[in-house]
């Protein structure tokens, strides 16, 4: 059997700890969250599409793992049938490390291998993890003609069908591969002594706890963190150095439901393109003192949304929001999110997440808040049973959001 993976390796590259810990103590994991889940599977969903690029290939993947020695003597067998052209999700094991190439291709008397990757860019992770495909792929004898990470095009537009030759973007990582191979040899050496290791070694918690990867023992490592609720700090002066100016008059706070697909669900978008499905605005100048507005049931109704938001901003000095994603919806935001975190707010609730819940609880001891992420995967699995729930849970959010911005800005 392996003992390092690419997941494990790249784990163990953040953290000596977070890789001994998931091979020796898994069930000390953190439970995943639904954000979490959600990427995970648009990451799924993305690799699946990608294999339309190199049609009618074999699929390798393994029923469980329990298969991947048999998996791993098939593929190499499968190298030398010449009625296999192309592999998806093909295994190799070299020196205890185990890889599956997403996308392996035949290019004459060589192999194409294809790492493909759901996001618009690429990140000096996704180089580490295609370097370490390669120092697999070389060990084990492929002949390799060239290795490849396959991203999502930013400028993709969709019109009629998806054209995935149009959807991704193939970047050869050849020679990057090559140059890091004595590097990865040796990482992987310092890695296996790492799981052979008879305790856990003595990482302390850190930034590296959420670079690259929020690790998954942050409840494990972080337990003994004290949790004073009077001890939040904020650097006052760059929090006022954002304060609006002039002082608005009028203030309108705005909850948003925002979809990202990966790949364009609607003719005409991008991959990612931002689609607000739902909003909350609360407001004097709202009747009943707020507006609410969905379309999770039908998507193209998202430019609606757009335009009624630009009508409502008219009635408003400054709409203040707390929003991770920064959407972009013209000068009047105000976002919490940002603001707050170029003031480095701090408190020991933030250690996973700097979410609205968290700031909440590490403000005024609560309240406990929906999540809005479990909102967003019901409404997009068609599942939404209570749109009133939905409302509330936003409305909630949205006097949070009121809270936050009279402490600091009243
Ligand atoms: S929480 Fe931090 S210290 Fe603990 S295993 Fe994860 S990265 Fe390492």
């Amino acid at each position: 059997m392996h003992i390092l993976s690419k997941s494990t390796y790249i784990k163990g590259l953040q953290c000596e700890k977070a890789l001994y810990m998931t091979k020796k103590h898994p069930y000390l994991r953190d439970k995943l969250s639904i954000e979490q889940r959600a990427k995970f599977q648009r990451g799924t969903d993305v690799g699946i599409l990608a294999h339309q690029y190199f049609p009618g290939g074999v699929n390798m993947t393994p029923a469980s793992p329990s298969q991947f020695p048999k998996k791993v003597v098939e593929t190499m067998q499968n190298l030398n049938n010449p009625s296999i052209n192309v592999m998806y999700e093909a295994v190799f094991q070299h020196n205890d490390t185990l890889i599956m190439v997403d996308l392996l291709v035949r290019d004459g008397e060589q192999w194409r291998a294809v790492e493909v990757k759901s996001s618009l860019r690429l990140s000096p992770t996704y180089y580490n993890d295609a370097a370490l495909q390669y120092y697999v792929l070389h060990g084990c004898g492929v002949p390799l003609s060239d290795i490849q990470l396959m991203h999502v095009n930013p400028d993709y537009i969709r019109h009629g069908e998806i054209d995935v030759k149009q959807l991704f973007q193939l970047v050869s990582v050849l020679d990057y591969a090559k140059e890091q191979e004595p590097i990865i040899a040796s990482n992987v050496e310092r890695l296996k002594n790492v799981v052979a290791l008879p305790h856990a070694p003595q990482v302390a918690i850190g930034p590296h706890c959420h670079e690259p990867y929020t690790c998954d023992f942050l409840g494990h490592c972080w337990k003994n963190v004290p949790k004073d609720h009077s001890d939040f700090t904020v650097d006052y002066k760059a929090l006022f150095a954002q304060a609006p100016d002039p002082k608005p008059r009028s203030i309108g706070y705005l909850n948003l439901l925002h979809h990202y697909p990966a790949v364009p669900e609607l003719e005409g978008t991008k991959p990612y393109q931002e689609m607000i499905l739902a909003f909350a605005l609360t407001g004097e100048q709202e009747p009943d003192g707020y507006t609410f507005w969905n379309c999770f049931d039908d998507h193209s109704r998202w430019q609606e949304c757009y335009a009624m938001l630009e009508e409502r901003f008219t009635h408003y000095d400054l709409i203040v929001c707390f929003d991770p994603n920064n959407p972009g919806l013209g000068f009047k935001l105000f976002n919490l999110y940002d603001v707050l975190q170029n003031a480095h707010l701090l408190h020991p609730s933030l250690k996973d997440g700097f979410n609205l819940q968290n700031i909440a609880e590490a403000l005024f001891h609560g309240p406990k808040l929906f999540e809005h992420s479990r909102i967003l995967v019901e409404a997009l699995a068609q599942e939404l049973t209570s749109y009133e729930q939905s409302k509330e849970d936003l409305l909630t959010e949205n006097e949070v959001v009121k809270r936050i911005y009279q402490q600091f800005f009243k």
